[in-house]
């Protein structure tokens, strides 16, 4: 079974997505850094983000892949190289390109089948586009100002201001809600749970609850929990 938590950044995705994948001993899927990856590539190889047929050779000769330490590219551990300013600001333009989507897709539903299905995967398509059939789908939501006053908070926004830490955050958002493949937005089935004024507790809470309710109304899929 896939949980899908989609959502734009700063809305605490991977903190809940984790803590949920913890307490139901599932596997964690961050996809937004395989994306992150791809744009390394890019990057390290002088690519332009918007040629498209450029970025698909150079996906050709690199593996990008998941592991316990994070996102790898051909077995090296990048997971804090694709957390750089320079990486955030291209991915967008870098993850809009279809079949770049295609490629990168292909990977994440690897992935989970190497996990039998049974994932926590988060990201901005994840109950639209890629586990369309996620039995669990949440969109996390939050205002624009407590998202960036999160971010902020994190090592990897350094000396930035809060505004201009909204300003690249609403730049994000626009480029990732307005592509025209697979454009953020939340599942017509999925939850939305602004986190604006709740803490982590209480939207891992709120997941497990709706985990807890597709079991009650599923008891075969409890055993597929592994619970
Ligand atoms: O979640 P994160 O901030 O790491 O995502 C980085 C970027 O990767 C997003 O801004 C978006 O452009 C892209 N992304 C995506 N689809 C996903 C996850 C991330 O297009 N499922």
């Amino acid at each position: 079974m896939v949980i899908a938590i989609d959502g734009p950044g700063g809305v605490g995705k991977s903190t809940v997505a984790r803590r949920v994948a913890a307490d139901l001993g599932l596997a964690y899927l961050d996809t937004g850094s395989t994306y992150r990856a791809a744009t390394l590539i890019v990057l390290r190889e002088g690519i332009d983000p918007s040629d498209q047929d450029g970025i698909l050779t150079a996906l050709d000769t690199h593996r990008i892949d998941y592991g316990e330490s994070g996102v790898t590219i051909d077995g090296e551990r990048v997971a804090d190289q694709v957390r750089t300013e320079r990486v955030t600001a291209n991915t967008s333009a870098v993850s809009a390109h279809p079949l770049v989507r295609d490629r990168i897709v292909a990977i994440q539903r690897r992935w989970v089948d190497s996990r039998n299905g049974r994932a926590v995967v988060e990201g901005r398509d994840i109950g639209t586009v890629v586990f369309p059939d996620a039995p669990v789908k949440v969109f996390l939501t939050a205002r624009p100002e407590v998202r960036a006053s999160r971010r902020a908070r994190d090592a990897e926004t350094g000396t930035a201001t809060v505004d201009e830490i909204l300003a690249a955050l609403e730049a994000r958002d626009s480029a990732d809600a307005s592509r025209s493949t697979s454009p953020m937005r939340p599942a017509d089935d999925a939850e939305i749970i602004d986190t604006s004024d709740i803490d982590i507790e209480g939207v891992v809470g709120a997941v497990l609850g709706l985990v807890a309710a597709f079991e009650a109304s599923e008891p075969e899929e409890i055993e597929g929990l592994g619970r």
